[in-house]
């Protein structure tokens, strides 16, 4: 493991599913606010959330890919004392529950409690980790045991895909859900040689982007 994100900080947290294969073909690394699940702001009761159409599936064809499945998720509510650790773990508890009931899976998921204007002692280790920071992308691919180049992130801000580029990833789907539309010009600003960013109105169209570019098969 990089050294840099070797060690996880207070404020960092992270799991790797028990059955995770040690190497996987390729790596999906997937934002959860507005991206998987729906933007709530910040959210953190159960009843709040819901699946984006389409999420369950591109996780299960994922899964069914032989790619692995990260969840990165910046959640500064909790620096911001908004709500706890036990808040987030209960939303991700539900979210498996959501994904299991649709024959999909996350093999590991970190997310930061971070933020500039909010966490006591912001400094150089507080900016790796919270995305646009590459911390948790690195640590994500690690624990996949896949090369950056060959994993994609997904998200609906300009920090995901410039994350992504930090951590050198072959590129970045930005989907138009959550704050996407907003995001979108600085988010498209980011690609670059050996770095892309697809545009794409939600995530019902990642799996066709990612066919094109042979991340994953071809629907029949
Ligand atoms: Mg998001």
């Amino acid at each position: 493991m990089p050294a840099a994100v070797a060690k996880l900080p207070p404020g960092v947290r992270c799991s790797i599913s028990a059955d995770l294969p040690s190497r996987r073909r390729a790596a999906l690394l997937i934002d959860r606010d507005g991206t998987l699940v729906r933007e709530m702001h910040y959210l953190h009761r159960v009843r709040d959330l819901r699946l984006q159409v389409g999420s369950a599936a591109l996780v299960r064809a994922a899964n069914d890919a032989g790619l692995g499945v990260a969840l990165v998720s910046n959640q500064s509510g909790i620096d911001r004392g908004m709500f706890g650790w036990d808040a987030y773990a209960a939303i991700e508890a539900e979210i498996d529950r959501r994904l299991g009931r649709a024959g999909a899976h996350v093999d590991a998921r970190v997310a930061n409690a971070y933020h500039p204007d909010h966490t006591l002692r912001w400094g150089r280790v507080q900016a790796l980790w919270r995305k646009p920071g590459p911390g948790m992308l690195l640590w994500a691919v690690e624990a996949l045991g896949v090369a950056p180049r060959r994993a994609w992130m997904l998200g609906d801000m300009a920090s995901d895909a410039e994350a992504a580029k930090a951590a050198g990833l072959a590129g970045c789907v930005h989907l138009s859900t959550g704050h996407g539309r907003a995001q979108r010009p600085a988010a498209l600003a980011l690609a670059g040689k050996g770095f892309a960013v697809l545009p794409a109105a939600s995530i019902v169209e990642v799996h066709a982007l990612l066919a094109e570019r042979g991340i994953l098969p071809t629907r029949g």
